[in-house]
């Protein structure tokens, strides 16, 4: 079984942890309006895809 040599200190286990969930999985931000939307779906706050507005206006 392999043994870890020394001990992690709190410091260089958290650092490590920096990089967990930085962002919600499954989910990308619109370049737009900057608001987290699902990827390849339009955007439901500002309804643009692709800088193309395709929502009908009113
Ligand atoms: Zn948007």
């Amino acid at each position: 079984m392999a043994v870890p040599k020394s001990k992690i200190s709190k410091s260089r286990r958290d650092k490590r942890r920096t990089h967990y969930k930085l962002n919600i999985p499954g989910m990308s931000v619109c370049p737009k309006c900057g608001e987290i939307k699902l990827p390849h779906r339009v955007c439901k706050s500002c309804g643009t895809y692709k800088d193309v507005n395709v929502m009908i206006e009113d």
